[in-house]
């Protein structure tokens, strides 16, 4: 698979690209996506670089039925030096093939994509925005393909790529979000879908995301779907809680979707030598905390945000907020570091970054 060419078709015509100061999460997509298809027969095949364009599908194809999707989301940065930078790109993909396992989605050759990425991320080199803040939102996902209303594992698939410039996720720097402590829905439980990037996940969550909305809240905090007591994460974020000098996150336990920023920020923090536990935390424990005078920061991790600080939980009738609603020094510390290693203007010593030549 590795030795396969990847086949390029260039577009004849080219889209106006937006103004860095207008750009939106996800709304605008480049000239070009890769495309690779999979059947019993030939396995992943026929991998290519096509003009951007829609998709045509009977509406028999299994997409359209039973949610057997799995996605990825990372970023390419470009530097003042005009080089193309990729971070950590395999730990997306060894996460991709484990959502693949989990849907019984046949698994994907990592290196393979990482290189067909490299092609694609290097063709559309000038949609990615330069101005601070800015990057281009790489999105490889993976679709059922069979025409067949039978629930069952499609026997053919499309895994496609499409790239999207996106702005600053926080138009004046990075600001601290209010989130609502979801006490009714769940997002997952153990040996559900948790661990695993699928459409179902999100569709399941819109419910009470529209609810806290609707109370002036940005996000929900998840707790565990069995007692409702242990936290899980946020919205598309892992979550971090700085009590009393001690950094700890909710272990992997099955049901969280395990974030590459949550790995890097704990391989940083292990690194700076400042005490970090991945372990079980309830709720009770970050209310007792607070009553203490104890929570000193809480922050979301992803992709998306990086780092995102929160300044306020409304947790039942409770309202906690932390560090008077303000950035705190540790999360503004981690978001400095990991964008500075992300866009090439602090040193890499974990070596995470990925040139695309
Ligand atoms: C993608 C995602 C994350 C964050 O993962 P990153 O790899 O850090 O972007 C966390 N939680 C959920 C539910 C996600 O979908």
């Amino acid at each position: 698979m590795t030795k396969t060419k990847i086949d390029v078709t260039l577009s004849a015509t080219r889209k106006e690209k937006p103004k860095s100061d207008q750009l939106e999460f996800g709304r605008v997509f480049t000239d070009h996506m890769f495309v690779m298809d999979y059947s019993p027969a030939k396995g992943w095949h026929d991998p290519k670089i096509v003009p951007y364009e829609p998709i045509t599908l009977s509406p028999a194809s299994m997409v359209f039925h039973y949610g057997q999707t799995v996605f990825e989301g990372l970023k390419a940065y470009r530097t003042k030096e005009d080089k193309v930078l990729l971070f950590r790109p395999e730990k997306n993909m060894e996460r991709l093939n484990l959502s693949n396992d989990r849907l019984c989605i046949p698994r994907i050759d990592g290196e393979f994509v990482i290189e067909a990425l490299k092609q694609l991320v290097s063709i559309e080199k000038d949609w990615i925005p330069t101005a601070e803040g800015t990057s281009l939102y790489i999105r490889p996902f993976i679709i059922p393909t069979e025409y067949y209303l039978g629930v069952a594992p499609s026997k053919f698939y499309r895994f496609m790529i499409i790239l999207s410039p996106v702005g600053s996720y926080y138009k004046e720097g990075i600001h601290p979000v209010k989130i609502y402590v979801e006490n009714h829905y769940v997002r997952a439980v153990e040996g559900g879908t948790g661990k695993a990037k699928t459409g179902g996940n999100y569709a399941s969550s819109l419910r009470a995301q529209e609810e806290a909305a609707q109370k002036g809240y940005s996000q929900v905090l998840w707790l565990d779907g069995v007692e409702k007591k242990y936290i899980e994460e946020v919205g598309s974020m892992n979550i971090f809680f700085k009590i009393n000098g001690e950094v700890v996150t909710p272990e992997v336990n099955g049901s969280i979707l395990e974030g590459v920023t949550r790995k890097s920020i704990l391989e940083l923090l292990k690194s700076w030598e400042t005490p970090v536990s991945e372990r079980k935390i309830s709720m009770e424990e970050v209310y007792q905390a607070y009553k203490d005078g104890q929570l000193e920061e809480a922050f979301g991790t992803g992709t998306a945000a990086v780092i995102s600080p929160i300044g306020e939980f409304l947790y039942d009738d409770n309202k906690i907020v932390i560090n008077n609603g303000e950035t705190g020094e540790l999360s503004k510390k981690l978001y400095d570091t990991l964008t500075g290693i992300q866009k090439g203007t602090k040193q890499d010593p974990f070596n995470w970054v990925t040139e695309v030549k």
